[in-house]
């Protein structure tokens, strides 16, 4: 093990500063904050460690702070990637008052995903004041992670690198794999007609309950599937209904939004077949039943090789900085892991521990976040040759 580097005093003052500025994302939350103070203060602190910053603007109000540190030319390049925004803090106490028992710091986005975020902000400094490496450092402090993701989607847009490490929350394990969603709509089309007229009526609501079971059966299928060695299987939940006009009247329309939580591997066009399927067995039963189906919001799952080389550059600093080797593992959620690796540069997740993305209780390991950042400083140092 090498002599620590980041201490936890450092890594729980800059976690702190970070869960004291509210940056609840104003996409989930209306009106709410977005990332403007945080950018700023990242942006602040990047320049302060001696990179060159650029504050990016994606939308109205929304700003990434990507930071670079220049290499001299002739070297690999790495993004370090982190989210800037949380979910919102309704039944919290003392959201943006950071709290600290024992190892653990306590507040909105400590664990989804500040602490991630001032690793990557410690592990530039060091790497700032550190051998001038060949390769370029991109430090991606990203907006919207937690709606549409148009931060990482706009950075990538303007920068490029050889390889990626996001730092959502892992708990020093190393992600190689998440799912992927789609969003899917069904209409059921009826005809509205008053309550007494069954000869000119046609329910659209009860055309959806056909289109439910044979999304249960669906679901059953999927669940007895083929499935993913760290993920599990795919599955679909029925999320929204909307029908019907009044109760004296035949209802003229059905809307159902679905998500699929989706494997590596699988495909919009895939899902979009499934979708058309169920339709088409509904309808082989009833001549009058009439609906649309569409994917109308579709993410990637990601997956990376474990031999890809900034896997195991990753494990190998791991093991070198604490001592003992991480675990490749998969997470269920979503990440912009998927959005890197789909822009053609191989990505993977490491990040801190703690509990409690999205609930009420929230907390870090301010230790964890200090290994981390040894990890990384690590980690860059040998691959940015
Ligand atoms: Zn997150």
């Amino acid at each position: 093990m090498s002599a620590a580097l980041i201490d936890s005093t450092t890594a729980a003052s800059l976690i702190s500063d970070l869960v004291a500025i509210d940056s609840i994302n104003p996409s989930l939350i209306p009106g709410a904050a977005g990332e403007v103070e945080i950018a700023h203060y990242v942006a602040n602190y990047l320049e302060r460690a001696g990179l060159a910053v650029w504050e990016q603007t994606v939308a109205p109000g929304r700003i990434n702070t990507i930071g670079l540190l220049h290499g001299r030319g002739g070297g690999r390049s790495l993004i370090l990637n982190a989210h800037m925004d949380t979910v919102g803090v309704a039944g919290m106490d003392d959201p943006f008052t950071p709290r600290i028992e024992g190892d653990r710091l306590y507040g909105r986005g400590a664990f989804d995903m500040k602490g991630g975020l001032a690793a990557i902000m410690l592990a530039a400094t060091e790497l700032a004041h550190g051998p001038h490496l060949a390769g370029d450092v991109i430090v991606m402090a990203v907006a919207d992670e937690e709606y549409a993701s148009l931060g990482t989607e706009a950075a990538l847009a303007a920068v490029r690198a050889d390889a990626a490490i996001v730092t959502e929350p892992t708990g020093l394990d190393i992600c190689i794999a998440h799912k992927g969603f789609a969003w899917l709509e069904i209409e059921t089309i009826g005809r509205a007609a008053h309550g007494s007229r069954p000869d000119l009526g046609v329910d659209a609501i009860a055309a959806m309950g056909e289109v439910l079971s044979e999304l249960n059966a669906l679901n059953r299928k999927l669940a007895s599937s083929s499935t993913h060695p760290l993920l599990g299987s795919p599955s679909l939940h029925t999320s929204l209904i909307r029908g019907g006009q009044e109760l004296s009247s035949y209802p003229a329309s059905c809307l159902l939004h679905i998500e699929r939580r989706t494997l590596p591997g699988e495909t919009r066009e895939q899902i979009a077949a499934e979708l058309a399927a169920v339709l088409e067995t509904v309808a082989a039963h009833d001549p009058q039943f009439n609906a649309t189906g569409r994917v109308f919001f579709w993410r990637d799952p990601f997956a990376i090789e474990p031999e890809a080389e900034i896997v195991r550059a990753l494990v190998e600093s791991a093991q070198q900085v604490a001592g003992c080797e991480p675990a490749l593992v998969g997470q269920t959620p979503w990440m912009d892991a998927a959005l890197l690796q789909a822009a053609d540069i191989p990505t993977v997740v490491y990040g801190p521990g703690g509990e409690g993305a999205h609930a009420i209780e929230e907390w870090v390991s301010i230790s964890q976040v200090a290994t981390c950042a040894e990890v990384l400083v690590h980690v860059t140092q040998r691959f940015c040759t």
